[in-house]
């Protein structure tokens, strides 16, 4: 039996004159993801894609799976081909959806009736195939208000098709129709729960991730790939730059008050992370701070960390709490990852006691005694990049 997947298009339809550069990204994104899955032929009209394998190993399930994960998508479902013929419509029905029909007790058909030509109208087709339906399956009642399953039939120039219950889609709307920012990763929950979530309102992601061998090990670094490979079935291939974080840290250590060791930190990171996304062409950093989580996410701390670049931060996670981040991360197929007990560049010269109520004013003081710009060109001088979403590690 030859199956299709049809797309049903989420909020870009609302668009309206962008409404084709909408698609075309998203056709685009879809192109590029399931030629993981196999050869497949992809085509858009009146808002539905489809998709239809073009050789015999082109794995389902698989594009099944990307599908679900592509933003831009409202709904989804798998549906089987039929020849434009009641007869055949019939037999296909019961062929393909016989144990969805089983499992239910009430059910109604649906039709649309797109090609003209077709001699029934939409009610007769809904009349003839429910008959049918209810006579083979005795145990159904049909259901026209709340039915469990809802049989669709479409009717159009190119093919009939049957399908069953549909799957919700990712949301959101194409990566790529956003613009481009720059996430600043970590080991943690949040930082990919954010990256994950601005992927979905459209923006295409280059991450940076600040490491400080010795202190942090070839592990933690690792993870940070494992994480953004699962943000990337969403968000789709991206580039992760590793910053040499050492020397920086170990001079903030060395020659800066301990209780403003975090923040100088994280102004460094904010400083560094603008001049990446400069040069890779990003308009925006991304961060995973919630605020009041930790002390160097007070309302105070952070106009002092936002002070350190010029560019919009956007922090998705600023108004959340822990347990609703982690329902995304668990749900996004991160936390387990994430979860993982290897040292982080922030943990390790953690202060005791961190000023929760920096005044801006102090903090640039006390950075005067750093070397800024050197110790900012020697780090951008040694950025690595690795390569996400490929499949392998590269
Ligand atoms: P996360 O769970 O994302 O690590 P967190 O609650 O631990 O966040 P912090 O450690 O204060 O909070 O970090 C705040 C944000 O700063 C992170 O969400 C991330 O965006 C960024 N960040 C922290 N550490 C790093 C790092 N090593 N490299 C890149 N960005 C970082
Ligand atoms: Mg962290």
């Amino acid at each position: 039996m030859e199956e299709i997947i049809l797309v049903k298009v989420g909020e870009i339809v609302l668009k309206g004159l962008n409404r084709h550069t909408f698609e075309d990204v998203l056709l685009k994104n879809l192109r590029n993801r399931l030629s993981l899955a196999g050869r497949f032929q992809i085509k858009i009209a009146q808002s539905t894609i489809y998709i239809k394998p073009m050789e015999d190993n082109a794995d389902m399930e698989q594009a099944t799976e990307i599908v679900g994960k592509t933003f831009g998508i409202a709904t989804f479902s798998r549906a089987c081909v039929a020849q434009k013929d009641m007869d055949d419509i019939k037999a296909k029905t019961i062929d393909y959806l016989s144990e969805e029909l089983e499992d239910v007790s009430t059910f109604k058909v649906e039709a649309k009736r797109a090609d003209k030509r077709f001699p029934l109208t939409s009610p007769q087709i809904c009349a003839d195939l429910g008959g049918f339906i209810s006579a083979k399956f005795p145990h159904l009642k049909v259901d026209v208000r709340n039915p469990q399953l809802t049989v669709t039939v479409e009717v159009r120039d190119f093919g009939a098709y049957v399908r069953g219950g549909v799957i919700h889609g990712a949301g959101g709307i194409p990566v790529g129709t956003g613009g481009k920012a720059v996430i600043l990763i970590s080991g943690g929950i949040d930082s990919p729960v954010a990256a994950y979530m601005m992927a979905k309102r459209g923006i295409e992601l280059t991450a940076v991730h600040f490491a400080s061998p010795p202190y942090t090990s070839e592990r933690a670094e690792d993870k940070v790939y494992r994480l953004l490979e699962t943000v990337s079935r969403y968000s789709g291939r991206l580039n992760m730059y590793t910053v040499p974080f050492t020397e920086i840290q170990e001079q903030i250590k060395e020659k800066c008050p301990e209780e403003l060791f975090t923040i100088i930190m994280r102004r460094f990171m904010m400083n560094i992370s603008q001049r990446i996304a400069q040069q890779k062409e990003c308009a925006a950093l991304i961060t995973g701070e919630s605020l009041g989580q930790v002390a160097s996410q007070t309302i105070h701390a952070i106009a002092c960390t936002d002070e350190a670049c010029s560019m919009p931060v956007f922090r998705p996670l600023i108004g959340m709490d822990k347990d609703e981040i982690v329902v995304i991360s668990r749900k996004i197929g991160t936390f387990d990852t994430s979860i993982e007990p290897f040292e982080d560049c922030c943990t390790v010269f953690t202060p005791k006691h961190p000023r929760t109520r920096p005044v801006l004013k102090y903090v640039k003081q006390a950075e005067e005694i750093l070397d800024i710009d050197g110790m900012i060109d020697r780090a951008m001088g040694s950025l690595k990049l690795t390569k996400i979403g490929y499949g392998k590690k590269s």
